[in-house]
């Protein structure tokens, strides 16, 4: 039964231009709703020169907190009281919570991936060579993740170098890095060492022009793991193709569960069953 908005529910927003198209509002509500916490959760669409009075806003209307998404991860930060550690090593945000009126920012994009990666067996080693395609906020978040963890080498190639180079040049230089346009020789020569291949780009998205990634799959070795962080559709020609060249596959629901599901433990401190929210998504993205 769907709960009721009185008095005493709990606000979350999500700050973000546009809003329309994200999945959270659905899955946190149908989560809250499962769970019985009265909680409600809110798109608030926030152009780039509102975010200080958006911040402002979430406090004097006393939510509990917010998600951030595409465009704002990085410049809310200067309007937030303190920022977690892993959101300051990312370098973005995309949680808020708000408890006696002071704003806290904290990113669980790295570690749902991590988390994603766990629950597909994989275990990451000081030997693991990762290949990331796209130098956004996505790969960002992904590569601060994987230097954590300490695995060997992280290549960033993207049809842009120079953007991949400044990525790089950004991360802590604790494991090596590099950055390398994918159109160039090099890069074939990367994937030959490859274990772990993310697609950071949206292509293959649904209603994203498909266009191919320019992977050479002869170069990969079978036991490559073939990541994409897209979710919707559920498996893109990215991962059909890897699929077909017998690759262990994982697609972006893990990812968006996971660090959806973090997000939730730091408004409400209950650790949600993700399996109320994989559900809640299979329902989405089969009628999106
Ligand atoms: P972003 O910051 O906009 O970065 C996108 C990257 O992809 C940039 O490097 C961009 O290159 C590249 N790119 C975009 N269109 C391209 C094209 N047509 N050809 C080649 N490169 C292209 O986005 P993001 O936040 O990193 O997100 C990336 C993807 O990850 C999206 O599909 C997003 O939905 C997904 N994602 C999933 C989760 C999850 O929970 N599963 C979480 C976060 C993101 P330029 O800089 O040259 O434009």
């Amino acid at each position: 039964m769907q709960r009721m908005i009185n008095g005493k529910t709990q606000k979350i927003g999500i700050i973000g231009f546009p809003v329309e198209h994200s999945f959270s509002p659905i899955l946190h509500n149908s989560v809250f709703n499962a769970l019985n916490l009265n909680y409600t959760y809110i798109p608030l669409p926030v152009s780039s020169s509102k975010i200080k009075e958006a911040v402002q806003g979430l406090v004097a209307l006393d939510f509990a907190g917010a998600n951030v998404t595409i465009p704002h991860k990085v410049s809310i930060m200067e309007y937030l009281d303190e920022i977690h550690e892993t959101a300051r090593k990312i370098g973005a945000v995309n949680t808020i919570v708000i408890k006696a009126g002071k704003t806290i920012g904290y990113n669980t994009d790295g570690d749902g991936f991590l988390i994603s990666l766990q629950n597909n067996n994989i275990i990451l080693s000081n030997d693991y060579q990762a290949v990331l395609l796209g130098c956004g906020g996505a790969a960002r978040s992904i590569a601060c993740s994987l230097i954590d963890v300490g695995i060997k080498r992280i290549t960033i190639a993207a049809r842009n170098k120079q953007k991949a180079s400044s990525l790089i040049e950004s991360l802590p230089q604790k494991i090596e890095l590099r950055a390398l346009d994918w159109s160039s020789k090099g890069f074939e020569e990367v994937l030959v060492d490859c274990n772990l291949l993310v697609n950071c780009t949206p292509i293959g998205m649904s209603g994203h022009p498909q266009e191919s990634l320019p992977v050479c799959w002869e170069c990969l070795h079978p036991s490559c793991v073939v990541c994409d962080l897209i979710y919707n559709p559920p498996i893109t020609n990215f991962l059909s193709t890897a699929q077909k060249r017998q690759h262990k596959i994982i697609n972006g629901e893990g990812m968006l569960v996971e660090q959806a599901a973090l997000a939730f433990g730091y408004w409400t401190g209950v650790n949600p069953d993700r399996h109320l929210f994989f559900n809640e998504l299979k329902k989405i993205t089969t009628t999106f």
